[in-house]
Parts: structure tokens; sequence; C-alpha cells
């Protein structure tokens, strides 16, 4: 009896397909692997995916169920997709049917038609369009709505215009404008307004070998000092692909993918972009998909999730600023994107470029492997310097509000020559601890291990961990006493101090509070370019790929964050951001000064990167991790565990360790409770696996997952594998 049966992935956390019995009434040749089919489970309808289809199955007949639903004639997930994410799943550990998942838009799981045809649109009546929206400087959220319908007059997306419902409602009462529903069709670019520079002969070189690679894989280093054209290769890079047809899927970190960004792509190329963030709704999303699935959009833009885009005919895969974290998933399925670009170039054939300033180890480690091949751009374009790094010690020195004496008169300096001065501090907030004088008691989270931050703006205390949010104690609840005090800085308080220290001198501050609603961020950014903002003070938003043209002085207010921790690579993460933030200064024609403030000058690392920069910084790191056998040079996973009971999770991990035994080619450290135990409630543990032999660690957390599926503790502790940890505590 050879009755073709469908194995099909079904969301569920089980590390498993399940087989059934085709619909009713389905041709036989009408069934591909990527088709999503409507099936029972348990005692609900859901949507899975199609893996293959076969003639055998364990299950028995009686007790086969049959699948109720084709959703679609063709697969909406090409073999390309299908392969890697079944690879993705084997190698990060996670059930099938929710890594498919997370591989699909939103609509496409709950069922929808791969096809979205209608979106809402805005465009300006004719009586609009004789408004001169600089009349309207008494409601600028409405000019800008108008200025912004001015150049572009079929109309544009609703959800691409940055402004609340009642903006829009005020002008179409008026009469100004009119929403209305369109056919969804890719945003063609405008290549009239953006010209290509003349290459370098870094970036000649560059090029010239990267166009020579074409059509084949081949994973490239871009290594190009901030601000040194590496865009611009890109670009160079994009238009060869376009001319043969083929489409490029560039992948970005979630801060990294501004306005500006792709407003440059938009400029130099005359074709539709698909652009894919977190800011889209599930209609525009699925659009956008489309359009890279169809080949409709030649260029496919977006941040780490887009990885899992089909394309119709793929040309190039690039990972810009491949060191960032945010490219790696941090809950659920913990893949990371910048390595499954890799995978996909493989599979598919074709160039992958990962470019920074500031690589990750990982990277330069297979740049030494001879895997990667390595391109450099180690000056920065035109006449633009790289910047003078000075470490300012804090020690014996009374700072005010976390600014020293030398910091400050260098403010004073950038801004009398006529300087933007840029500062950084990676904490948002007024104080990060409110503290009692009288008996040295501190404000802590109720539901976490954390002290809570004390933000002006409301007056209330937060928990950055959990989110949790109270009322200023007025009154100390151990002693009763009144001697409260706000302890350290975060950006309000600098802000604060800033005002009173240069009160004629104007500042834009950007971090998580001041860029809630959307948008923000994007004007806030456009404002700084612009330079009319003389101080910019912020956390890591501020620090990754913008440019601003003004900046001559960056101060780095605590460079300490990542030099004692526990985590490993904290201070590759704090050497990465440093860099980062300090190649904000002198992008133009003036000088950039960077001073960081630190308690530990003669820390080597720090030390070796104002010295001799990044590279160096980096190959010592390398030898550091090599003495110490941790990635790259070696492999590691995290079993965590968390539950409600404060020793569930070690005990749970202990019996784990115990499975494991030892005298394999791996290695078990641990358990110990995470750095900060209790969060939201939850206590978490950790069981650290190491191992120089990737494959007997991948066969022994094979073996682990399926065990653990079926153990009956897990139903008090909650488990999760992370390989390749981006984060270690
Ligand atoms: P990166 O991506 O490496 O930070 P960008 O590509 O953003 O650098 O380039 C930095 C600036 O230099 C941009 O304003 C860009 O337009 C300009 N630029 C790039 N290549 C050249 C070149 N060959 N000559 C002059 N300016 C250039
Ligand atoms: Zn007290
Ligand atoms: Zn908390």
């Amino acid at each position: 009896m050879n009755h073709p049966l469908l194995r099909i992935a079904v969301p569920t956390p089980l590390y498993r397909s399940f087989d059934y019995l085709p619909p009713h009434n389905v041709e036989p040749s009408k069934l591909h692997a990527g088709q999503r089919v409507s099936v029972p489970f348990g005692r609900r309808t859901t949507v899975g995916v199609l893996l293959e289809v076969v003639t055998h199955t364990d299950i028995a007949p009686q007790k086969l169920k049959r699948a109720l639903k084709l959703l679609d004639d063709t697969p909406v997930l090409n073999n390309d997709i299908l392969a890697m994410v079944q690879w993705a799943s084997r190698y990060y550990h996670h059930p099938i049917g929710e890594a498919l998942a997370t591989a699909l838009p939103v609509l496409l799981r709950q069922g929808h038609p791969p096809t979205v045809t209608d979106t809402t649109a805005v465009r300006l009546t004719a009586t609009g369009q004789a408004v001169d929206p600089a009349t309207l400087a008494r409601a600028p959220r409405q000019a800008a709505v108008l200025a912004a319908l001015h150049s572009q007059p079929e109309g544009v997306e609703r959800s691409a215009l940055d402004a609340p419902a009642a903006v829009l409602r005020a002008l179409s009462d008026k009469g100004w404008i009119e929403i209305f529903t369109r056919q969804v069709r890719p945003q063609p670019g405008n290549a009239e307004s953006g010209t290509a520079h003349d290459l370098n002969p870094a970036q000649h070189k560059a090029v010239d070998v990267l166009l020579a690679g074409l059509g084949a894989f081949h994973p490239y280093l871009l290594e190009g000092v901030t601000g040194s054209g590496k865009t611009e290769v890109y670009l160079r890079l994009i238009e060869q692909v376009l001319a043969r047809g083929q489409q490029t899927l560039v992948l970005v970190p979630e801060i990294g993918l501004t306005p500006q960004l792709v407003t440059r792509f938009q400029q130099r190329f005359p074709v539709p972009l698909a652009v894919l963030h977190s800011g889209l709704n599930d209609r525009e999303r699925l659009a956008a998909w489309q359009q890279a699935r169809s080949g409709d959009a030649p260029i496919v833009i977006g941040t780490r999730s887009a990885i899992f885009t089909p394309l119709a005919r793929p040309g190039l895969l690039i990972v810009d600023e491949e060191h960032d974290a945010s490219l790696k998933q941090q809950d659920g399925f913990r893949y990371s994107a910048r390595d499954l670009a890799v995978w996909r170039a493989r599979q598919l054939d074709l160039p992958v470029v990962l470019g920074s300033a500031t690589p990750s180890l990982e990277t330069l480690y297979n740049v030494e492997q001879q895997r990667y091949q390595r391109l450099e751009l180690p000056e920065r374009t035109g006449v633009a310097q790289l910047p003078s790094y000075r470490l300012i010690d804090v020690r014996h020195q009374k700072l005010e509000h976390g600014l020293s004496a030398a910091l400050l008169s260098g403010i004073e300096r950038h801004l009398a020559a006529d300087g933007q001065v840029l500062l950084f501090l990676n904490r948002r907030g007024y104080a990060p601890t409110l503290m009692c004088y009288g008996c040295d008691w501190v404000a802590e989270c109720h539901r976490c291990d954390a002290r809570m931050t004390w933000h002006h703006s409301d007056g209330r205390l937060h928990c950055h961990h959990c989110g949790s949010q109270r009322p200023v104690d007025q009154t100390c609840p151990a002693c009763q006493g009144s001697d409260l005090h706000p302890q350290g800085q975060g950006t309000e308080r600098v802000e604060q101090a800033l005002a009173e220290h240069f009160p004629d001198v104007e500042r834009l501050r950007i971090d998580r509070d001041t860029t809630r609603r959307k948008g923000a961020l994007g004007q806030l950014l456009e404002r700084a370019r612009q330079g009319r903002h003389q101080i910019l003070l912020g956390t890591q938003m501020l620090a990754k790929g913008h440019h601003f043209p003004n900046v001559t002085l960056v101060g780095i207010l605590d460079a300490d964050h990542g030099l004692f921790s526990t985590d490993f690579r904290a201070s590759e993460r704090m050497a990465q951001l440093i860099v980062q933030v300090a190649g904000r200064a002198g992008r133009d024609d003036r000088p950039g000064q960077v001073l960081i403030q630190t308690a530990h000058p003669e820390h080597p690392l720090l030390q070796l990167l104002v010295t001799h920069g990044y590279r160096a910084f980096a190959e010592a790191a390398l030898d550091e991790r090599k003495a110490a056998r941790l990635p790259p040079t070696t492999n590691l996973a995290l079993l965590r565990a968390e539950a409600t009971d404060a020793g569930a999770p070690v005990r749970f991990l202990e019996g784990i360790q115990e499975r494991i035994g030892s005298g394999h080619a791996v290695e078990a450290w641990g358990p110990i409770p995470a750095s900060m135990e209790r969060r939201a409630g939850r206590y978490r543990a950790q069981l650290l696996l190491q191992s120089d032999q990737r494959g007997e660690l991948q066969q022994l957390l094979g073996q682990l997952v399926r065990q653990l599926e079926q153990s009956p503790d897990t139903r008090k502790v909650r488990w999760s594998v992370d390989v390749d940890p981006a984060d270690t505590f």
C-alpha cells in the first residue's frame, strides 16, 4: 500500500514531526514540501508545514489522522529555507515545528493566504496641496505630515507616516488629506538623488575581489574602520548583482536599520526595496516578505529574522555589523542570523560578506583558520582621520554627576571650537541606586535580584530587568530615616548636570525613554545629524553606525563595565562599543578626540585598545580565549533552567549532570545559579557544556533534549538549550 502520507512540522514544543493522511480529494501530484496544511492536533486545529511526502509511518493505521486542508497550491517555503530551518532546528536543538513557525510571517502562521493585496495609504487633497506646511508652526506634527506628503503625490502607506491617529484625523477633518485603500506594491527607489563616490584604492581592491567572487560560495570579512566606506562597497557590489538580475539580502542589527540607511539604498537604486523590521505590522511584514519571495524586490534589507526570507533569485548575502549581539536570538529559537547566513550562502553557492569595524572573535578566528577571506579598509574616506584616544583616571577625583574635570574642560574646548560633543553612558534613568545614608539600605526590586533605577521623568523607581515600577520611597523601610539619596548616574542625571554646567548649549538625549514613540529615534537622529544640538548624550542607541559629521569629541563616561564581568565576552563587547562610539568622532574634515573615563587605566586590554587599536586588542583577547579554552577555539552550549521554587533549577541541572557523567569528550561545568539568580520572580541556574569536538557535543545535546522532553521534572522547571550562547550569565 503506497498511499502518500504527509510528514508535517506542527508548531508545538515537541522535538519531532507528525504523520498525517492527506486531505480528502487532493491529488498526490499536488503535494510539495513547503506547503502549509491545516491539521487537527490534540483538541485544536493548527497550521503545519509539509516537510516531505512519505509512504511509510510507524503510527498504527487506526491512530493516523487526516489532514484537513492544503492551504497553498505552491510551497510558501522553498527548499532552501526548509533545509536551512531543518538544519538549524537540529543544530540549535529547537523543535522543528516552532522553528518553522519562527521563520514564517505571523499571518502565514495563522493560515492567511501568502499575498497581501491592499493597504491603507494617505495622500494630500487638492486643498491640502495648497497649504504651506511652514504656516503651521503651532502644529508641528501636522506640518511634518503635510511636508512628507508634499513630496509623494501618489500617497504614503499609513504605517510609514510617523503620526498618531489624532494628527491624521485633524488633517482629514480639515479636508487636507485623504485616507484610502490601495494595492500593495513595492516602493520604488529614487535613483536621481544618489551618486556613487569614486572609490579609494582600498575600496577598489575590495570591490574587485568581491566582484570576481560573485556566483560561488565565498565567505568574506570586510574589515573596515568606522567611516571607511564599507556601505559604499556593498552598494557597488549590489549594483553588479542587480545587473545580473539577482537579489541581495542585507542583514543589519536592530539599531542599525535606520531610515538613513534605507534612504541611502533607495537613492542609489531605482528598484523596489523590501524592508523587514520589528516596527512593521503583520500585513506590511507579509507584503515585504512576499516581494522578496516573488523577486519583485531585488534588494531585501532586514534585521535578524530576515535571514528566513525566501528569495526567488538569490545572488548575494551581506551581514552588516556582523559582531552585533542582536544578530543572535536570545530566547525561543536561539539562532545566530550571521552563522545561518554563512550556512545559507554555502548551500546556495553564493558569496556572503560579513562587514564590521570591530569583527567578532569568532569571525577573526575563521579568518585565521583560512575559512574566511579578509578584505581591509584601513583608512577613513576623504580627509577624515581616525580619532585620538585618551584615558582619564577617575580614581582620587571628585566627579560632578559622573563628569570629571578633564572631561568637562574637553567639552568646553570643543564647544568653543564649534564642534559637536557626543557623550556615551550605557545606563538610562536618573540614578541606578537609591540608598539610605542612615543604614546603607538600597532600593531593590521585589521580583529580581537587582536594584531599582530612579527615573526623574516620572518620579518612580523602575526595574530594568522585569519592568516593575513603584513610587520613590520617602522614608527608609529599614530604619525609617529620611536620609535617602540617589547614587551613581544615568543619562537623565548627566543631562541635568550638563544643563547646569552649560546652560546655553543645546542638548539632545537619545535613550530608550526618549525614543519610545514610533519614529522618534529617526527624528532625534536626524536632528543630531543636522548638528543643531551641540551636546548629544545617549546609550548604545547613539553608538552604532550613525554618521554625525560635526562631532569632534566623544566622551565615554564609564568604560569599566566590561572589564571585570563574569561573562567571558564582556571585554570584547566593551572594546567593540568603545570603538563604535569613538567612531562617531571626526568623521568629517575636523579631527576627532575620544576621552574615556576609567578607574582602571592600567588594564592591559584597555591599554592595548587605546594605544594599538581594535585589531591588537582582538588578537590578544583571542590568545586569552585559546589559553582558557573558550570559544571560538572550543564549543559551548548552555543549559538554562528556571522555576518559582528556589532550589529546583540547580537540582534539575544536577540531575542532568549526573546523567552526562564524566570521561566524555564533553565537560559539564556547574550547575551554578545565574549571576542575577532571581528575575521576574523566577530562580535561574545554568549548566555549561564544553567540548573541543562539536560532533560529540551535538550528539550529547540531542540525547539530552529527547530525555528532558519526557522528564516529569519539566512540569515544574522550565529549561532551554543555547548553542553558541552570546551571553553566559
Ligand atoms: P562605513 O559604512 O564604513 O562606516 P560609509 O560607507 O558610511 O562608511 O562611508 C562614510 C562616509 O564616507 C559616507 O558619508 C560616504 O558617503 C562617504 N564615502 C564613502 N566612500 C567614499 C569615497 N570613496 N570617497 C569619498 N567619500 C566616500
Ligand atoms: Zn535606612
Ligand atoms: Zn525586577
